[in-house]
């Protein structure tokens, strides 16, 4: 059943565990991840790219997500990802999707608070127009190094800049910060990267203690491929409520259509084959996550 975002991640940090959010290119991707989430009875959130939100295809693919969630037997909220532009994020709110991240991270601190306004003003003429209901908005303090959408960076390795190039979030800034945007959940730059780690990610748990008291809405982690299971855990007990996977989600997807393509085109061309390795390997990435988060 589609689940209000704040609603599903506010219910498991009450559990003492998090929700793991998953970009979703393709149809087949967002199925194994719900099919996962019902096979472990868990909660799990779609994420859409910005990129994706963009293209008329794009909306096509939010409005069947959004089929996808209301049809699920567990609850599953369906979340545009990073986004500044208002005018995708108001055709991806018409699409289907019931919660934004109004990403102004990369602006500074007054324009990044004016955006999340900006975005919550026009989503609240927009849910009044259409009687929708309340879109929620998470909001992003401090600067996460990567690409969103590549995992490559500044060495030849495919490797991210490493974290300390952008910017941590600042916790001193943080009340302020949720109180002027209205922000319902806050991601963190904590030492986490999009995109591939050069070396052993470490995360400031210092930092990310210093925010978890400053503040009641739940934190969101990005770039969580690459950390380990064990700090996972760790950072829903500093009400870390969410954690966003896309990577390693994207790794699994990708070596299994390698390695599987040749023996199904020998196999008649079957597509439906591949698919199904398609469906197993996000099924199985999907599932270690969710068992893990629920710890
Ligand atoms: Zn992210």
């Amino acid at each position: 059943m589609r689940t209000r975002l704040d609603t599903l991640v506010s219910a498991a940090l009450q559990q003492g565990s998090a929700v793991p959010a998953f970009t979703c290119y393709d149809f087949t991707t967002a199925l194994a991840v719900v099919a996962a989430a019902e096979e472990t009875g868990r909660g799990a959130i779609l994420l859409v790219s910005p990129s994706t939100a963009a293209t008329p295809n794009g909306l096509r693919l939010i409005a069947a997500l959004r089929g996808l969630a209301d049809g699920a037997g567990v609850p599953v909220a369906v979340q545009l990802d990073h986004a500044s532009d208002l005018r995708v994020i108001a055709d991806a709110v018409a699409a289907g999707v019931d919660s934004v991240l109004v990403d102004g991270s990369s602006l500074d601190y007054e324009d990044n608070i004016a955006l999340v306004r900006a975005a919550r003003g026009s989503l609240d003429v927009l849910a009044a127009d259409c009687a929708g209901t309340e879109v929620v908005i998470e909001a992003e303090l401090g600067g996460l190094a990567g690409n969103e959408d590549r995992a490559f960076g500044s060495d030849a390795a495919g490797n991210a800049p490493a974290a300390g190039t952008a910017g941590l979030t600042d916790s001193a800034q943080v009340e302020d910060f949720v109180a002027r945007t209205g922000a319902q959940l806050l991601a963190v730059a904590v030492g986490n990267v999009h995109g591939k780690y050069k070396g052993v990610p470490e995360l400031r748990w210092d930092v990310l203690q210093d925010i978890a008291v400053r503040t009641r809405v739940p934190l969101v982690l990005h770039g969580a491929s690459g950390i380990p299971a064990a700090e996972l855990v760790k950072a829903a007990a500093m009400n870390v409520g969410k954690v966003n996977f896309n990577t390693e989600l994207r790794t699994g997807v990708l070596e299994t259509l390698e390695a599987r393509t040749a023996a199904h085109r020998t196999d008649g061309e079957n597509l439906q084959g591949l698919l199904a390795d398609w469906d197993a390997a996000a099924r199985t990435f999907a599932a270690t996550a969710l068992v893990t988060l629920a710890r």
